[in-house]
């Protein structure tokens, strides 16, 4: 063929993070098949759908045999049952979203990659480390990155960068962010939301690890004064509700963001009702259920297993001496390999030691050389068993 492609692609590095850790694990087994292997790795639920959230996918499916209540296309931004039910998300959590700001989705993934479609060529600023959608989406796009760094210093959440006198740019933001279950404090997050408003740049923020924020800190960016001129965010019911297979999310995009006197709400109304025809009515409904009575307790309830793996890890490092972050408002606990070894190094060494897998922080950007990430996503007794383990590092 003749026709040219998007050459940007070839500049997406090409990752082979999963495919190698798939690769080691395999040799593992094949040379240790009596070991057991303790997975921590992979960044999704285990935990199945809570019964409450079934029975009203289930109570869809029979409405969908009915002729009298069978539903087709879905409206293009939601069905006006979820928009109002995460419009009320927000009021509980103090702050006022209105449910027509409200974009339903397939998932975070699928808003993040889709956003930059309504962006012209700004700059982007993103931080490192950080899940890599952002970093590759935009340079499937040909977009300028520049990175704020994460470190031990200031904790893995990089501020904002002291020179305001820059092009408006894109902010990513991720809080409790994956990899490093770090989370902005109300100060720290202001100071992004002041940053964005004194440069006209936009910010991204992604919440899909709200759900696991028990301290005082913000769990929306819209807790923040001026953020709804300067943010949309983007979140999911895959880690909250346990969604990872079912595919629901949703994005705001207030009223109030405009750029050259256009809304970008009108923008992306636009774009979704383009090229993406919405999200089930049967999966719509078991989100739905997930955000309110029962549902909500019995997501709640997941999480608070979740979070007890990854406070059991937490302490077993806070007694070693061992540097993390995460573990309390997050399912990530992210650590400094001892003796100063490389991330794969420590892979290695814990996967031939103890049989536990986690990934090596160099997967996530420059900065996460010498990390490690792990994930409370497992069972309690997986992670007890590991806990002893990393008790004799
Ligand atoms: N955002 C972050 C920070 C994530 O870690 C993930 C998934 O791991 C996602 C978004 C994707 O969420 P979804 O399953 O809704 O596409």
């Amino acid at each position: 063929m003749d026709i040219k492609l998007n050459n940007h692609f070839l500049e997406v590095k090409e990752t082979y993070l999963f495919s190698d850790i798939a690769k080691r694990v395999k040799q593992f087994h094949e040379n240790n098949p009596e070991r057991e292997i303790i997975r921590m790795g992979i960044g999704d639920v285990t935990l199945p759908l809570p019964a409450s959230i079934t029975a009203a996918m289930e109570d869809a499916v029979k409405e969908m045999s009915d002729k009298a209540s069978f539903h087709g296309y879905p409206p293009e931004y939601g069905y006006d049952f979820l928009r109002n039910a995460v419009s009320d998300h927000y009021k509980e959590l103090g702050v006022n979203v209105s449910p027509e700001t409200v974009y339903v989705s397939d998932g975070a993934k699928s808003d993040l990659g889709n956003f930059p479609d309504i962006l012209g060529d700004n700059p982007v600023i993103i931080p490192d480390p950080v899940y890599p959608v952002y970093v590759d989406s935009n340079i499937m796009n040909g977009r300028k990155i520049s990175f704020v760094n994460g470190s031990k210093e200031n904790d893995f959440l990089p501020a904002p960068p002291a020179d305001t006198n820059i092009e408006p740019s894109v902010i990513y933001i991720c809080s409790p962010n994956n990899p490093t279950g770090a989370v902005y404090s109300y100060e720290g997050l202001t100071a992004w939301v002041e940053f964005a408003l004194n440069t006209g740049s936009l910010i991204i923020f992604d919440a899909a690890y709200e759900a696991f924020i028990s301290e005082d800190k913000p769990h929306t960016i819209y807790e923040i004064k001026g953020a709804e001129n300067c943010a949309v965010e983007i979140s999911s019911f895959s880690k909250f509700a346990g969604f990872t297979g079912m595919r629901c999310g949703w994005t705001i995009v207030p009223d109030t963001l405009e750029a050259g006197g256009i809304k970008l709400s009108k923008f992306w109304a636009r774009r979704q009702a383009t090229k993406f025809n919405g999200v089930s009515y049967i999966t719509q409904k078991g989100a739905a259920a997930s955000l309110s009575g029962k549902g909500l307790e019995d997501c709640r309830s997941n999480i608070a297993y979740y979070k007890r793996n990854a406070s059991a890890l937490a302490e077993v490092f806070s007694s070693k001496g061992i540097y993390y972050t995460g573990g309390i408002n997050s399912p990530y606990i992210w650590l400094k390999c001892p003796d100063n070894m490389g991330g794969w190094d420590f892979f290695d060494h814990i996967l031939n030691k103890f049989g536990i897998v986690g990934t090596p922080g160099e997967g996530f950007g420059a900065n996460g050389s010498g990390y490690f990430r792990l994930t409370a996503f497992g069972s309690y007794e997986n992670t007890l068993k590991a806990c002893e383990y990393f008790k004799t590092l």
